[in-house]
């Protein structure tokens, strides 16, 4: 008897504030749906305690990623803060034949590429319910510099601009819940528990504290004793 073929994976695209409890959220859903995979991407910088190559990212140098740009082996790759990500298209096309809902971890400049070329993917971005909170998520991670630091911060402040293109916005307030809210979008058939317009508002709120604190560093930079 001829074996039925697996219809073919989703795309589920994820971004968020740097802090704000994206990859929890991730390995959450992860844990509850089997068939749910994660794109392990290509990353020129160095792994962080903990990490591990292939499973986290492909640790490769700067020399093999533009390689792999000329081969055209990435889907979307985005530079920034000295350092390259990219996605991997045979790797996600493998997960996909295999009937997976592939989680896209990545930046807006990417998720945006990604959207335009996969108009079917699902993208979800994900704000904090407080704004105060994920400025002390941000800056007390413990494993970056002050510089490392105010350029995340930087990169949150743009990226805020582009969350209204995102196709859901979901905000972490309880990690099973946003969880189980991003995987009923998956499906089709998901409501958002918090209002788009509410869901922006946060998001511009978010923004607004970031920019003052931002400014308030300059600021100190700027004191000469
Ligand atoms: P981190 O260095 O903290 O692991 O990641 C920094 C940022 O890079 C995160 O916002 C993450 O989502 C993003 N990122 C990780 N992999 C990729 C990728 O393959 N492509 C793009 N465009 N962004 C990525």
């Amino acid at each position: 008897m001829a074996k039925r073929r697996k219809s073919r994976g989703k795309l589920l695209v994820v971004s968020g504030f740097s802090g704000v409890g994206k990859g929890t959220v991730i390995k959450e859903l992860m844990a509850e749906h089997p068939d749910y995979a994660f794109s392990v991407s290509a990353t020129t910088r160095a792994p962080r305690p903990g990490e591990t190559d292939g499973k986290d990212y492909f640790f490769i140098d700067p020399a093999t990623f533009d390689r792999w740009v000329e081969e055209g082996r990435f889907l979307e790759y985005a530079r920034f803060f000295d350092r390259a990500y990219g996605t991997l298209k045979d790797h996600v096309d493998q997960l996909r034949d295999e009937g997976k809902t592939v989680i896209l971890d990545i930046e807006v400049e990417g998720a945006m590429n990604v959207c335009r070329l996969c108009p079917d993917a699902v993208s979800v971005y994900i704000i904090p319910p407080d704004a105060k909170e994920l400025v002390r998520r941000i800056t007390g991670r413990g494993t970056e510099t002050e510089e490392q630091i105010t350029n995340r911060m930087k990169k949150a402040v743009r990226e805020a601009d582009i969350v209204e293109r995102y196709g859901h916005i979901v905000v972490n307030d309880t990690v099973r819940e946003t969880a189980a809210e991003i995987h009923s979008f998956v499906r089709g058939r998901g409501k958002d528990r918090v209002p788009r317009e509410e869901a922006l508002r946060l998001t511009r709120e978010v923004q607004k504290e970031l920019r003052e604190i931002l400014k308030d560093r300059e600021n100190c930079d700027n004191i000469t004793i």
